[in-house]
């Protein structure tokens, strides 16, 4: 911007002052004809009468008496025009008058320098030039040649100081660029004031923006920033959101990490049960053996019991992350038969009505057959758990493609929705005797089967686990 400001206005500033010098010179050599002009009119006569008059006499002479004619009239004309030089030059004679007076001159031939007129060699031609003064001062000066009958006689000159021209030439360039440099200045400064201000104001918008303010009112001044507050409002959001998952995710490993030291646990307990449990079955089955005929019905009882403890254990076993699953080829509706007895047996104790509706055909399945029973006691329990006397509780089987599908729905009083995320938490539970480990199993076991589970509930209606597991796992 400055260079843009600086050239042109430099290239005017020097014709300005070009242009001002060339008034002042114009106005000089108008001032210099003026002189000449009149100091011709002043003449009285010609050199040639004015010398005719004294007779024929000598060159000195003729040059005294011209003298004494022409001094007086350059005296009187000095005083109108101080400053300036001029006289009476006579072609034969040399200086006949001149002023500012100096004797030692007259008769003098002119020489080139002061006169350039000598130099071109055409004095009979009215000609302004510049020069310089004995003193080597600079003058400009004119030359107006003085003619006689149509003879060319000699020439008046003037002169007059043109040092001070340089000089206002000068003065004109140092005032045009005090100018520039005010303007520049002017500009700079309100280009600097400019930027403080837009930079006073970007520092409240980015404070405003950094403290997740969002009001486009901030924005007048920058409009171009408000994409800019949209990338940084949504990446606050994303950033939010992704903050709310890590926050779910590491709960989700929280209650993972639960489940694996309650397996761990589990399996350690379950360990240290069963021993004694075989221990107790033996002696048991020994006493039994012995037993009078009355109490083997009651021994038999014992050893189902403790049987079905056992299968309880091994079931509660199914949580141990590294326990081995042994999957066979079984038939769902099959276990569900075989567990058809126990919960009858719960669901009577509760007047409640079971069915089950099985498919026409075996459902053949790749499982452990342990767990698959383990999952299915839970939900029925669970069921039961939830449904008041007459109720009804159905368990259904069926094949969708390669998918088995098993359903145990009740009439129950169904799950509120707030709960519906937490049921399959472990420990997660609404009854006061609950562990809250039932579906936590369930949902352990089907992963182990490459299934899934779904639940849809209606409070007060009742309540439908949807078991899918792959035909082969
Ligand atoms: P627990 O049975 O020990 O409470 P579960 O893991 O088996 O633990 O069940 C967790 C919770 O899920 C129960 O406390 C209950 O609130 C709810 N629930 C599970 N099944 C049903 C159902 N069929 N009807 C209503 N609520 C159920
Ligand atoms: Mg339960």
């Amino acid at each position: 911007m400055v260079i843009l400001i600086t050239i042109p206005f430099t290239f005017l500033a020097f014709q300005h002052a070009q242009y001002a010098k060339q008034q002042l010179y114009g106005e000089k050599e108008r001032t210099l004809l003026t002189i000449a002009t009149s100091l011709e009119q002043r003449i009285p006569d010609s050199f040639d009468t004015l010398v005719d008059g004294a007779g024929g006499i000598s060159a000195d002479d003729k040059r005294r008496v011209l003298y004494g004619k022409l001094q007086p009239i350059l005296q009187e004309l000095s005083l109108d025009w101080p400053g300036y030089g001029f006289g009476y030059y006579d072609k034969a004679l040399g200086i006949l008058a001149l002023i500012p007076e100096e004797p030692r001159l007259l008769g003098t031939a002119a020489t080139g320098g002061a006169l350039k007129t000598y130099d071109t060699k055409r004095p009979e031609t009215v000609y302004v030039s510049n020069g310089f003064t004995q003193s080597g001062e600079e003058i400009l000066s004119i030359n107006y040649p003085l003619y006689v009958g149509g003879d060319f006689v000699g020439h008046i000159w003037a002169n007059v100081k043109s040092k001070d021209i340089q000089a206002a030439y000068y003065a004109e360039l140092v005032k045009t660029f005090s100018l520039l440099v005010a303007i520049l200045l002017i500009i700079l400064g309100g280009l600097w004031w400019l930027i403080w201000n837009n930079k006073h104001s970007l520092t409240i918008l980015a404070e405003h923006i950094r403290r997740g303010g969002e009001e486009t009112a901030h924005f007048r001044d920058f409009p171009q920033i408000q994409p800019l507050l949209e990338t940084v409002t949504d990446l606050r959001y994303r950033l939010k959101s992704e903050y709310a998952t890590q926050v779910r995710v590491s709960a989700e490993i929280a209650r993972l990490d639960r489940l694996n030291l309650i397996s761990e646990m589990a399996a350690g307990v379950v360990h240290e049960v069963r021993n004694p449990m075989t221990v107790i079955r033996g002696y048991i089955q020994r006493m039994m053996l012995k037993a009078e005929d009355s109490q083997t019905e009651q021994y038999a009882t014992i050893i189902k019991e403790l049987d079905h403890m056992n299968d309880t254990l091994t079931a509660f076993l199914s949580l141990a992350k590294n326990r081995r699953v042994e999957i066979g080829l079984h038939n769902i509706n099959g276990i569900i038969e075989n567990l058809l007895p126990f919960i009858m047996a719960d669901t009577n104790k509760a007047g409640i009505k079971a069915h089950f509706y099985p498919t026409e055909r075996p459902l053949m399945v790749y499982a452990d057959d342990r767990e698959i029973r383990q999952l299915v006691l839970n939900l029925t329990r669970n069921a039961i758990e939830a449904t008041p006397a007459n109720g009804i509780l159905s368990i259904k089987t069926s094949l969708v493609g390669n998918t088995v599908c098993i359903t145990v729905a009740d009439t129950g009083e169904g799950i509120a929705p707030w709960n519906m995320e937490k049921i399959f938490d472990p420990f997660f539970t609404t009854k006061d005797s609950g562990t809250g480990l039932g579906l936590a199993i369930c949902k352990s076991i089907i992963g182990r089967h490459n299934g899934s589970i779904d639940v849809r509930s209606e409070r007060g209606a009742g309540t439908v686990f949807t078991v899918e597991l792959p035909v082969v796992a």
